[in-house]
């Protein structure tokens, strides 16, 4: 991609410099005097017991932040899209905000619901499974909070310079991230037949957002204009929690008193594995995934049978459905619908117990 993709004004008039990391080779952009990006391997996390926001939040108080950052700047609040994404015929999941525009908004077929708009859009994503309750920060299902803009010829909402420094005001400003300790690595993204430049924002060694300019169709070697050019945005809820926080890993952050709960019963890990798969379950059950042998439904019937697998190991342990709803309860005030369907929800996890046994 041309440097010349990255040169923003906004760079240029408050001050910031374009550098070499020492460690990655990549270009990044930044306030502060680094030489090096601030993104984990090139920088250890720095966060922990030091966190780079002012104040602690809740997943809650985080997402209610961010939409409404996003809210107050012309963007409108839309409701997050199915779990499953049946509107593709190439993924099973919704694994990124942008598939809830992909591929019928991108194309330029139908109209955004909304533009701008703000979205956070839970996204299954099972490729880290195994890491889950192990690396202190693997989810099988996160938040993708995001803030998109669909720009067609005669009609510009935003593009790169407004981007960046509405994700600089909100981590700065409304967060309180020191300026100068962020670092705006440059990136390409490339998807689907489409790509463009992107920057991925770094703060004490976690890389806590991702800035997509897609505004090319790659056709063969060379590059043709998109005609509608997308700012997608991924910002991660859980990354966003943990920096506020500052706990050794993210499960305290995002789990919070559920988590100390099960704690009380289960080895950290253990306890970890339990209250995400928990949460991953419940969006996918409601979102009507019935745990099978195919397709969705077999990535449900793995979380309900290693979550059954170690409440097995001991013997005062909480119940499958006492574990669902207790990861349903932190959840349902934001999402009503986990707390609307738990009748049936019970029932579909009653009968995959049975066939377990
Ligand atoms: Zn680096």
């Amino acid at each position: 991609m041309d440097a010349t993709e990255y040169e923003l004004k906004f760079f240029h008039r408050d001050g910031f410099h374009r550098r070499v990391c020492a460690v990655c080779g990549s270009a990044f952009w930044s306030l502060g005097e680094f030489d090096r990006c601030q993104e984990a391997p090139c920088t250890p996390y720095a966060f922990i017991g030091h966190p780079g926001f002012t104040r602690p939040r809740t997943p809650h108080e985080m997402r209610e932040t961010y939409l409404g950052f996003f809210e107050a700047r012309g963007h409108t609040r839309v409701r997050r899209y199915p779990t499953v994404a049946r509107w593709r015929n190439d993924v099973f999941f919704t694994q990124a905000s942008i598939y809830d525009f992909q591929p019928w908004v991108t194309s330029g077929a139908i109209p955004p619901p909304a533009n701008p708009l703000t979205i956070s859009q839970p996204c299954p994503r099972f490729i880290d499974l195994e890491e889950v309750g192990r690396s202190g920060r693997h989810f099988t299902i996160f938040e993708m909070m995001a803030h998109h803009a669909f720009n067609r010829p005669d009609h510009e909402v935003y593009f790169k310079e407004r981007c960046v420094e509405l994700c600089h005001e909100l981590l700065s400003g409304e967060l309180g991230a020191d300026p100068r300790s962020l670092t705006y690595k440059e990136e390409v993204w490339e998807g689907g037949g489409n790509l463009g430049p992107s920057l991925s924002v770094g703060l004490k060694g976690l890389e806590l957002a991702t800035l997509v300019f897609m505004e090319y169709i790659r056709d063969g070697d060379t590059l043709r204009p998109m005609p509608l050019t997308v700012v997608d945005t991924g910002y991660g809820l859980e990354r966003f929690v943990w920096m506020s926080q500052g706990t050794k890993t993210a499960y305290e952050a995002v789990f919070g008193h559920a988590f100390d709960e099960l704690r009380a019963t289960f080895a950290p890990a253990e306890a970890a594995i339990l209250i995400d798969h928990a949460r991953a379950l419940n969006f996918l059950l409601v979102d009507g995934v019935v745990p099978s042998n195919s397709k969705e439904g077999y990535f449900a019937r793995i979380l309900v049978r290693r979550m059954l697998r170690l409440l097995a190991k001991v013997p005062e342990a909480p119940t499958l459905i006492a574990v669902m709803d207790r990861a349903a309860r932190d959840l349902d005030s934001d999402f009503p619908e986990l707390g609307e369907h738990r009748d049936d929800l019970h029932r579909v996890l009653e009968a995959e117990m049975e066939r377990y046994d």
